[in-house]
């Protein structure tokens, strides 16, 4: 089974095939480019959660979670579970995107700002799964890029949840609180592994977005965000503890241990774009005719699909002797590397053969 970044919807057929029959497989939908929308549900349980995953198609870690949890929830030792919960799962409700490594679906639509046109054949699907399904609970999953911090200049946000709000006031209505005590519950299980590392999203209404649509017609929605670790582009350790997470949830219905106060998730730090991948040290930059010798580098990795993997090319972002930003990773230039100049373009990737070896990931 891939452990890629990159998860095509071809990669999940074997997955797919190899389920037993106890899963319930159905198509619910095409993409704009006519791939098929694969619901599975599993459990018989009175209590609906409905999932959906890859609805930006670049976001494969809590796809990734999904085909840990799947294998976990059927096992024998989870009878209790499956009398008690019917899972519908969407792996990949952008499977063009998942194809093309976008976030957005084929007509360059961002399938989280369509909840209310529903302009688009993928938002169609869900939203009709949604009325059929009747669920309790929404998990809408997704995953956020390296550059967020956990509070301003907090660590690395590893984690993050949000519990949209339902109205412009942002009133806690039932469902709204009901799916922050259930978040509560999540930081709670997970902050001892991820000490500082789980950020909250910013809570303005938009019910162009799918959360907060559904959580306005009454449905608890959880906003999930796989996020970076330090070292895990490939984000195989923050798979795990969306895994975790997603356990955590259902394990904590079943025991309806959740009336957690509302206050504490407001404690939970609200995520800031205060982090880059990279700061180098001891840099020489030349900028206007002017050599400046020991600055700090800035630089962000941007992702780019080439062939069937994702590779991380060095964007330079900023210079500066102080920063204003955490790095994921500091490193300072050896000797022989202090006096190369490098020409400062924000935005441009570092194609330089002597800073290659160092710079990549
Ligand atoms: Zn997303």
């Amino acid at each position: 089974m891939t452990t890629q970044r990159y998860l095509p919807p071809s990669a999940l057929n074997p997955f797919l095939e190899g389920l037993p029959q106890t899963v319930s497989k159905r198509i619910i939908g095409k993409s704009v480019k006519g791939l098929p929308i694969h619901l599975l549900t599993i459990g018989t349980g009175n209590t609906k959660i409905l999932m959906w995953s890859q609805m930006h198609g670049n976001e494969s870690t809590t796809t990734r979670a999904l085909l840990d949890l799947i294998p976990w929830f059927l096992k024998l030792s989870q009878a209790q579970l499956q009398k008690t919960f019917t899972l519908s799962i969407i792996l990949q409700l952008n499977p063009d995107g998942a194809k093309a490594y976008t976030r957005l679906n084929a007509n360059d639509v961002d399938l989280n700002r369509d909840a209310i046109d529903l302009t688009q054949p993928e938002s169609l699907a869900l939203q009709d799964l949604y009325q059929e399904v009747n669920p309790d609970y929404c998990l809408n999953l997704h995953g956020q890029r390296t550059i967020f911090s956990a509070g301003k200049m907090g660590k690395t946000a590893s984690l993050s949840f949000l519990a949209p709000s339902a109205n412009l006031e942002r009133t806690l209505t039932p469902s709204r609180a009901k799916a922050m005590q259930l978040i509560v519950a999540l930081k709670r299980a997970i902050e001892k592994e991820l000490p500082e590392q789980i950020g909250r999203y910013d809570d303005a209404f938009n019910p162009n977005c799918v959360g907060d649509k559904f959580t306005q017609m009454g449905t608890p929605t959880i906003l999930f965000e796989a996020g970076h670790v330090p070292n895990d582009y490939q984000r195989e350790i923050t798979r795990k503890y969306i895994f975790e997470s997603y356990k955590t949830l259902l394990n904590t219905l079943f025991s309806n241990d959740f009336e957690h106060t509302t206050n504490e998730y407001f404690d939970i730090p609200e995520n800031a774009k205060d982090c880059v991948d990279l700061i180098v040290s001891g840099v020489t930059i030349r900028n206007n005719n002017e050599s400046l010798v020991n600055q700090q580098l800035a630089i962000q990795y941007e992702e780019k699909l080439e062939g069937d993997a994702v590779v991380f090319l060095p964007v330079m972002q900023f210079f500066a002797t102080q920063l204003p930003l955490k790095a994921h990773k500091s490193i300072t230039l050896p000797g022989e590397l202090k006096n190369k100049e490098i020409s400062f373009e924000k935005g441009e990737i570092i194609q330089n053969e002597d800073f290659e070896r160092l710079l990549s990931i």
